[in-house]
């Protein structure tokens, strides 16, 4: 079994549409995968309809963009009812941060010389419903001022970059109570990439665990190996599943091929397991797996 539960479409900032991603998906020799594009669940019928044609089996999720010690995490929502109001809530503040910062970011390019207007971002996002900055370095390539999303973010759009502009983003902890309400299990994405760990330490994770986190990605191409190794320590420790899983973006991003990293059965029938507990207490109207 090959299961890999973290994979965007075009519905964010993956460069394939969601039946694309599903037939990638049973391409690359994947038995299950979940669909977790951030801050919506757009993409979620359409990949739902190609699994269910293709027979792999497909998790529902989404990547929320949380904010934890102001610092920005990324929190897995597997199997939420996204009607959820204190979670459609949300999603839609998100969602309208992701719009608003647009013209501050092309303004900023403007400002260092660069034509570049929110019409380019705009049809470099196509029918994306979550805006983000790899659309801006999408259109940044098209317009021949970088050659890929590396360079634009490297130049222009990471923190601390001179076309960055900050957004809204969810409070973790409460976070992951709408998605346990919503009748979901959230997993704290890559916990340890980049520069997360000084406010994502393993007392912050023991909290999460508390107030009801179901997991953390473990395997992840941010982590290297003695972060996995410590991650999975943690996770054995605070009762967490351990996940594993690729990040793909479709071209939108090296070295996070789908399937590079992958989550143990155990783990995965585990996860399941308290989603159903949650959907179950909820009372909500939740999403299948498909084809479990
Ligand atoms: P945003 O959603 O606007 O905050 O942008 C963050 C997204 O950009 C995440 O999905 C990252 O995976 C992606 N990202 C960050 N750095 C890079 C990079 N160097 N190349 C491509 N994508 C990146
Ligand atoms: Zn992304
Ligand atoms: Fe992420
Ligand atoms: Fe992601």
């Amino acid at each position: 079994m090959r299961i890999d539960l973290h994979t965007h479409s075009r519905a964010s900032d993956g460069t394939q549409s969601p039946a694309e991603l599903v037939r990638a998906a049973v391409e690359a020799g994947l038995d299950a995968f979940a669909i977790t594009d951030h801050d919506t669940a757009e993409g979620w019928k359409e990949a739902a309809e190609t699994a269910t044609d293709v027979g792999i089996t497909l998790v529902r999720g989404m990547e929320v963009s949380t904010r934890h010690q102001h610092r920005g995490v990324h929190l897995l929502a597997y199997l939420p009812d996204p009607d959820y109001p204190p979670l459609a809530a949300q999603l839609t503040r998100i969602i309208a941060g992701r719009d608003s910062r647009v013209p501050a970011m092309v303004d900023r390019l403007n400002e260092l010389g660069f034509g570049i207007t929110l019409a380019d971002v705009l049809a470099a996002s196509g029918e994306a419903a979550a805006i983000g900055r790899p659309h801006v370095a999408d259109a940044l390539v098209t317009l021949g001022v970088v050659a890929d999303r590396n360079e634009a973010f490297a130049r222009f759009l990471s923190a601390g970059r001179p076309a960055y502009a900050d957004r809204y983003a969810a409070p973790l902890a409460d976070m992951v109570d709408i998605v346990t309400a919503a009748g979901g299990v959230s997993v704290v994405a890559h916990p340890w990439g980049r520069h997360q760990r000084s406010s994502l330490d393993e007392a912050s994770l023991a909290e999460l665990a508390e107030r009801g986190l179901a997991g953390i990605e473990v395997d992840h191409q941010d982590h290297d190996a003695d972060a996995r190794d410590a991650l999975r320590a943690v996770a054995r420790n605070l009762g967490l599943v351990a996940t594993g899983s690729s990040d793909y973006h479709g071209l939108g991003k090296n070295d996070h091929e789908l399937g590079v990293n992958t989550t143990n059965p155990e783990e995965f029938t585990r996860l399941l397991a308290l989603a159903d507990a949650a959907a179950a207490r909820s009372g909500r109207r939740t999403p299948e797996v498909v084809n479990r």
